[in-house]
């Protein structure tokens, strides 16, 4: 996994989260892979996404139950909260570099 995207408070709009995300991505990656689970993180945060905890095996999206395992690997390019975060990802990523000009300069972040 590159990154993924827990909270820690509340199951129901937390307002805590765990990301994690690989650290030998490049900058670039890692700017996609942070907007990716920046989108994860409204879609919970403003309860479009909710881990079901006594119903372990769903996850609400939007008022719907689906099965977890569309958030395996093999199956998320299924999953109708993927498709937005992709979407919300290349928005976040455009915005990145409409205001910046160019991609993460590692330079400055590391040096
Ligand atoms: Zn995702």
């Amino acid at each position: 996994m590159l990154a993924g995207t827990t909270w820690i408070d509340d199951n129901v709009r937390p307002r805590e989260f765990d990301v994690e995300i690989d650290g030998d991505l490049d900058g670039k990656s890692l700017l996609r892979a942070l907007s990716h689970e920046a989108a994860h993180i409204r879609q919970y945060a403003h309860g479009h996404l909710v881990d079901m905890v006594r119903k372990h095996d769903k996850v609400k999206w939007r008022g719907e139950l689906y099965d977890r395992e569309l958030m395996r690997n093999e199956h998320r390019h299924l999953a109708p909260w993927e498709r937005e975060a992709n979407r919300l990802e290349c928005s976040l990523v455009w915005e990145y570099l409409r205001t910046h000009g160019r991609w993460w300069d590692e330079s400055r972040v590391l040096g």
